[in-house]
């Protein structure tokens, strides 16, 4: 990317039908701001589909993985071995999004947590990082990402207790903040954010969802991404710039292919 990074979206679903019209403009205007690009699948053929997109987009990259609403794709034979093929792509830098969704219960319970137990053992194996979504199923998470010993990762969007945020962090794992820091109603999360490890600290948008203030409730996209990290810097009371610099390194150290992948 010319000029060099600005901050990373680390978090962006650009394969989504949402963008089918307009992926090609959001990209272009992402690369402008100096927004770098991480796209986590969701299912097998949005995985196949973010990989195919960082190949075509500069300084793009791709994670694979089957969400919870999606579990049981991630039991079937064929997850494995696709799965699996894609990590050894150089444009590949996680697996994710995995995890756990209690809230909206798509995939019964128990096929989730097999689900996530599986492709965090394919990452551990691929030795790459993990991007996890985790709600109302703070337990669970931290249970098996214990049991399977694989703490190499991000809780994307995070949102929870002080209790799942303590654990994460002595987990050593990194949290990835969304638009919601920037809402009316975040202040919980922005207490959260001001003692936060500096070093630890991810940001994205999660686009098309979840986008910042003052656009919330519109079709999130990458360039947006600023705000989010505007009010990272403003709630610890520390310069923007170095926010940023500091927010581009701890992406690039948890997301170690990023560096051999450009
Ligand atoms: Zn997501």
């Amino acid at each position: 990317m010319r000029g060099g990074v600005t901050l990373y979206d680390s978090h962006c679903h650009l394969q989504d039908p949402a963008f089918d019209l307009d992926r090609d403009d959001l990209y272009r205007s992402a690369a402008q701001a100096g927004i770098a690009l991480i796209i986590p699948g969701y299912s097998l053929a949005s995985s196949d589909a973010a990989v195919a997109l960082a190949h075509r987009y500069r300084g793009a990259a791709a994670a694979v993985g089957v969400h919870p609403h999606e579990a049981l794709e991630a039991l079937t034979n064929d997850a494995g071995p696709r799965l699996t093929t894609l990590l050894s792509d150089p444009k590949v830098v996680a697996v994710g999004e995995i995890g756990l969704d209690y809230y909206r219960d798509l995939a019964p319970r128990e096929v989730q947590r097999e689900a996530f137990r599986r492709q965090l053992r394919w990452a551990r194996a691929a030795g790459l990082p993990v991007s996890v979504h985790s709600r109302d199923a703070e337990q669970d998470t931290l249970g098996i990402l214990e049991e399977v010993g694989h703490l190499r990762g991000v809780l994307h969007c995070f949102s929870g207790s002080d209790r799942f945020l303590d654990a994460l962090l002595d987990f050593g794992f990194y949290i990835s903040v969304a638009g919601p820091v920037t809402f009316r109603n975040g202040e919980q999360l922005r207490e959260q954010v001001k003692r936060m490890p500096a070093e630890r600290i991810l940001v994205e948008t999660d686009a098309p969802y979840m986008a910042p203030h003052p656009h919330r409730g519109h079709k999130n996209r990458p360039e947006w991404v600023v705000y989010t990290a505007e009010m990272v810097a403003d709630v610890r009371g520390e310069d923007r710039k170095k926010v940023f610099a500091c927010l581009v390194s701890n992406t690039k150290r948890l997301f170690w292919r990023l560096e051999r992948g450009e």
